[in-house]
């Protein structure tokens, strides 16, 4: 089985000025086209080579694992992004990020804090746990949290090569911007 690049549901310069063109045509035109190529060229002969991504992320190790995950990671991360949505959470998410850090506010301190202070490189996740509440986890390199039978709704990606671009190495600044480009609705379809 061949993976692809899922193509953009947004036009290359749809998240200005908050991620620049130059950022997609890197970080998607090449990181991520990286990471699937990389993946084809690991799996033919190992026992990979007709699983789907995230069967691949839940059994293997080493180079498949890493860039398997890769994959499914800046897929599910860009996804999250709209040139124009809703840029909060609204009904039962909305209750659901209350419920869980006291206000929405709250929550963007707490995932902020969690993708600064990330050391590394790496991605902070949003995750529902199986009571239906809502955890912030910080995983380094390629770890995602289906590998630990939870549910990601939202991620952010603190690799430098997710920023350096627009926002040298001021990761705080892209934090900020992050908020102003992600779409709540695509966040709860997922919840
Ligand atoms: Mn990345």
């Amino acid at each position: 089985m061949t993976h692809h690049l899922p193509k953009l549901p947004f036009e290359r310069d749809a998240l200005k000025p908050y991620i620049s063109e130059e950022t997609i045509e890197y970080h998607y035109g090449k990181h991520h086209q990286a990471y699937v190529d990389k993946l084809n060229a690991l799996i033919p002969g190992t026992k990979f080579e007709d699983a789907d991504l995230v069967t691949i992320i839940k059994n293997a190790d080493g180079g498949i694992f890493n860039n398997a995950a890769q994959v499914w990671n800046h897929t599910f991360y860009f996804e999250g992004f709209s040139g124009s949505g809703r840029r909060e959470p609204a009904g039962e998410l909305a209750e659901a990020v209350k419920a869980s850090f006291g206000s929405f506010e709250k929550f963007k301190e707490d995932f902020g804090n969690a993708a600064v202070s990330l050391f590394g490189s790496g991605w902070a996740w949003l995750v529902k746990n199986n009571n239906g509440s809502l955890s912030i986890l910080q995983k380094s390199n390629a770890e995602n949290p289906v590998r630990n039978g939870l549910k990601p709704v939202l991620t952010c990606d603190v690799w430098e090569h997710a920023y350096y671009i627009d926002y040298r190495n001021k990761r705080p600044d892209y934090i900020k911007s992050f908020w102003e480009i992600i779409d709540w609705d695509i966040i709860a379809s997922r919840y």
